[in-house]
């Protein structure tokens, strides 16, 4: 039983210490990450113990809890600019503890009435942003699922009788090199094997070549391969650039070829005025995918998957499952869904678009986006930075060529994050390896991105005169 006294104090104490966590991240106080060996964390936050103990109180639980935040990477620290996951917003973390007390899951309707009717207001919203006036959706576990999902969905148009008969040999899916793994993945996951996976051309930044596509269609059609859809990315993840989805549109409509367009990260941008042009076409896609836990500040997970025509979603799925899908309403989402048991997602999203508003929201973007921007007019004001391309998002690659030298950008990184100086990611580009940095929160400021170019300066003068990089 719980002790509701207990509880509230834990409650208390749990405020307490993320409000003090998020003001010393905001602020920059300590690492952004630490990453210390699970054996020394173990030890440190006294897991074994815990587990084989038990007897948590308030008070213990409140010094185990700063131990935990302690080593946490900070995600409203101004210089996590690593990944993509979200620097949440509070109200949807208010979400998440609400849900992890009421826990009703929403597949199944009666489970949970109300979280599932908040996803299905979401998920109008999201078709309304993205066009699709007569589409259907679901959120999904992440972005990955979200791509299966589609997938499914463009499978199960262009070969009714999968889901049956299973996949035939002649298949295949355009996905360009710069595509996200979980594209890959999915083709593996659904049967068709990696040899479905066919390239299509893209410029040296990884765009696809709108003009070189009918060729490449024609060349598979005359080897007797169909081609069940074409992947586009709204936000590439290496480079946070946009395909030419009104070009791409165009062509597969002609070709009758399913166009599905992973806007994992830059879908968020329809809530903004300066950038919603980059998803220019995206309402004549066949189906997309929009992650809330990367632009929309919610805490991972929640992702959307979006279809233009209702019910290609559930025909996706052609299954009966006796003991679940019966007395259904019409408002149950399994038939939807890969996942059974779906947690309140939906709800997430909900309470930052209430708090905040779509123009809030709209705004944040707008805001990481500009300061991306201005990374990359800083950099180019001194002489030894490069950068590939101009930045569309909040995406930035660039490397660091003091005198046109050649530095081991890989190494570099790991010279910032050994210290926790900075965490930055890292790509490759036509097989150049670059610094990649994402802006996610809104403590990245002028000030921030100032600091960094001079910290990757003066660690690549550090690491000239040390290459091994041992202290
Ligand atoms: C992040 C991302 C994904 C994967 O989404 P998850 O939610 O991490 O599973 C897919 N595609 C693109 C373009 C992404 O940026």
């Amino acid at each position: 039983m719980w002790d509701l006294d207990e509880f509230a104090r834990a409650a208390e104490i749990t405020t307490e210490a993320l409000a003090t966590y998020v003001a010393e991240s905001r602020k920059g106080v300590g690492p952004v990450l630490r990453r210390s060996p699970p054996d020394e964390l173990s030890e440190r936050l006294r897991l074994r113990r815990w587990i084989s103990e038990g007897g948590m109180t308030p008070e213990s639980y409140r010094e185990f809890l700063e131990g935990f935040l302690d080593e946490s990477t900070r995600m409203h620290h101004p210089f996590y600019m690593g990944h993509q996951i979200a620097s949440p917003d509070f109200p949807a973390a208010l979400a998440e503890f609400v849900h992890g007390i009421v826990n009703n899951p929403v597949a199944v309707y009666e489970m949970g009435a109300p979280g599932a009717t908040v996803e299905f207001e979401v998920l109008r919203w999201m078709l309304d942003k993205a066009g699709f006036h007569s589409g259907s959706g679901v959120l999904t576990h992440g972005g990955s699922l979200a791509n299966l999902t589609a997938l499914l969905a463009a499978r199960a148009h262009a070969v009714p009788d999968a889901w049956t008969e299973g996949v035939p040999r002649d298949l295949v899916l355009l996905v360009p090199p710069s595509a996200h793994y979980s594209v890959a993945r999915a083709a593996g996951i659904m049967g068709l094997g990696a040899r479905a996976v066919v390239p299509v051309g893209v410029d040296p930044l990884g765009r696809i070549d709108v003009g070189a596509l009918p060729a490449t269609l024609a060349a598979l059609r005359a080897e007797g391969r169909r081609p069940l859809a074409l992947v586009a990315s709204a936000g590439a993840t290496a480079t946070g650039l946009h395909d030419d989805l009104r070009g791409l549109a165009g062509i597969c409509r002609a070709e009758g070829v399913w166009l599905h367009v992973d806007a994992a990260h830059g879908a968020s941008a329809l809530l903004t005025e300066g950038y919603r042009y980059l998803l220019d076409g995206i309402d004549q896609a066949d189906s997309i995918i929009w992650d809330a836990h990367k632009m929309l500040r919610t805490s991972a997970l929640s992702a959307a998957v979006l279809v233009r025509r209702e019910g290609d979603l559930s025909r996706a799925f052609q299954q009966e499952a006796s003991y679940l899908f019966y007395g259904d309403q019409g408002h149950d989402l399994l038939g939807r869904a890969v996942e059974c048991t779906k947690a309140e997602m939906g709800l997430k999203i909900f309470l930052n678009l209430a708090w905040r508003g779509e123009r809030g929201l709209g705004d944040y973007v707008a805001a990481r986006y500009a300061t991306a921007h201005r990374f990359w007019e800083l950099a180019m004001k001194r002489p030894d930075f490069v950068c590939p391309y101009e930045p569309e998002s909040n995406i930035v690659c660039f490397r660091y060529a003091p005198g046109g030298r050649d530095i081991d950008h890989a190494a570099l990184r790991e010279d910032l994050l050994r210290d926790g100086t900075a965490q930055l990611t890292s790509v490759e580009l036509a097989g150049v390896r670059h610094l990649r940095l994402v802006v996610m929160t809104p403590a990245t400021d002028d000030h921030t991105l100032e600091t960094l170019l001079d910290t990757v300066a003066e660690a690549a003068a550090a690491r000239s005169a040390n290459p091994s990089g041992t202290p």
